[in-house]
């Protein structure tokens, strides 16, 4: 008998079941490539994208700006150390302060370091100026990160007991409730932080007249109000920033994600007023990474000469229409989100069974939970790329309908 010889996807597939921990659930092809709003698998399948690396992949899939600016910063300057300034690190925190309405930045990798970073912050505000004050207000069903400290800040259920114990310091409060939020104020709080629309929690926003509460308290208070605009950031949401819709400014905003398009890279802005951190306090080896600041850099420069945010609100706004009619025919409901930060209930339970059809039609959607499916398109997106994508997910929902 002939045996057979394994396709390169399954012997790769057989390898990373043998050698990467299972951290999730993944499905069984292989990304190769990627450009603009498509990828590829090892298998020459390609993928329209409305996931986007997760909200990250903002310019769409190696943007020619970007490969650019790595391969320029490449051969330039890969990595200096963090004790010495660099061209890139300079240039990139006087773009991004003039555009965020900040003063100073702290770069670091990952949205989780930068949460982790205003919470320090907000604890040291506490202990400069409010006697000591520590506890941090954060909302239920909030998401923050997966360090220690930001996994005690997220307000997720499922999260209540993982890795007990928890970093203390943190209070819950439910979305919208002011007088919760003003109830769990004791002498001891020195912050409040909030995504604008909770992302990971099935994209829900806070209202205005919440928002405009939480300055309020925070203003009574002396206390920090913190925007994690992790998700919300760098024009996803239709504007350059989430707190531009409402038109209330936060005290500290971090921002990661879409802030690289696709290079690890995430940032702390404050206010002079709270440039608190002595040398020492804060750090790592790769904050203001060379590399890093070019991407950024590059990735903002595109963003604002292009208008993507603008493009977030036009194309979400025709996505949402075309939902509605989706709607119609199916079982989909609260259509909601802002920009291109998207989602719809679907029947409970029915999220990752259609997410799985829409994959082997070759489109990528997420379903963060059960009932929820969430759309986080590159910004760059066409309305043909939406017009596909309603084709294929209305594709998915007769298959689900039948099944
Ligand atoms: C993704 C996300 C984070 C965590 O970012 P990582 O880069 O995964 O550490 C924090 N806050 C919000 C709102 C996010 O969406």
């Amino acid at each position: 008998m002939i045996q057979m010889e394994k396709s390169v996807t399954a012997a790769l597939l057989e390898t990373a079941e043998k050698s990467v921990l299972y951290t999730a659930r993944r499905p069984g092809i292989v990304m190769e490539r990627g450009e603009g709003m498509f990828l590829w698998d090892t298998e020459g399948t390609r993928y329209l994208d409305f996931v986007g690396g997760w909200a990250v992949t903002s310019l769409g899939h190696s943007p020619a700006a970007l490969q650019e600016a790595l391969s320029r910063q490449a051969s330039t300057l890969v990595h200096a150390s963090p004790s010495y300034y660099n061209k890139p690190m300079i240039q990139f925190a006087e773009l991004l302060t003039s555009v965020s309405g900040m003063d100073k930045v702290f770069f670091a990798s990952s949205g989780a370091e930068a949460n982790e970073s205003a919470i320090k912050l907000a604890r040291k505000h506490g202990a400069v100026n409010m006697n000591g004050a520590y506890e941090i207000i954060t909302l239920t069903n909030s998401f923050h990160g997966r360090t220690l400290a930001t996994m005690s800040a997220t307000g997720k259920p499922q999260w209540k007991e993982l890795y007990a114990p928890k970093v203390d310091g943190f209070k819950h409060v439910p979305i919208n409730d002011l007088d919760a939020c003003f109830a769990a104020v004791t002498n001891h709080t020195c912050a409040i932080m909030v995504e604008l629309v909770q992302g990971e929690g099935g994209v829900h926003a806070v209202n205005e007249a919440y928002l405009y509460g939480l300055r309020k308290i925070c203003d009574m208070y002396g206390m920090l109000l913190i925007f994690d605009e992790i998700q919300t950031g760098m024009g996803r949401t239709g504007k350059l920033f989430a707190y531009e819709h409402y038109g209330i400014k936060p005290d500290v905003l971090t921002l990661g994600k879409g802030i690289g398009g696709g290079f690890p890279l995430s940032a702390m802005l404050t206010k002079d007023k709270y440039d608190l951190f002595e040398p020492g306090d804060q750090g790592g080896t790769y904050s203001g990474q060379p590399l890093a600041m070019a991407a950024g850099y590059a990735v903002l420069q595109e963003l604002l000469e292009r208008n993507l945010a603008r493009n977030a609100a036009k194309q979400g706004s025709y996505l949402v229409n075309g939902l509605h009619e989706l709607a119609c025919d199916f079982a989909i409901s609260n259509i909601r989100g802002k920009g291109l930060l998207l989602a719809f209930d679907v029947p409970e339970g029915a999220g990752a069974e259609l997410a799985a059809i829409c994959l082997r039609g070759g489109l990528l959607i997420n379903s963060p939970n059960p009932s929820t499916i969430r759309l986080v398109p590159p910004l760059i997106v066409a309305q043909k790329d939406i017009d596909e994508m309603l084709h294929i997910l209305r594709h998915a929902f007769n298959q689900l309908k039948s099944a």
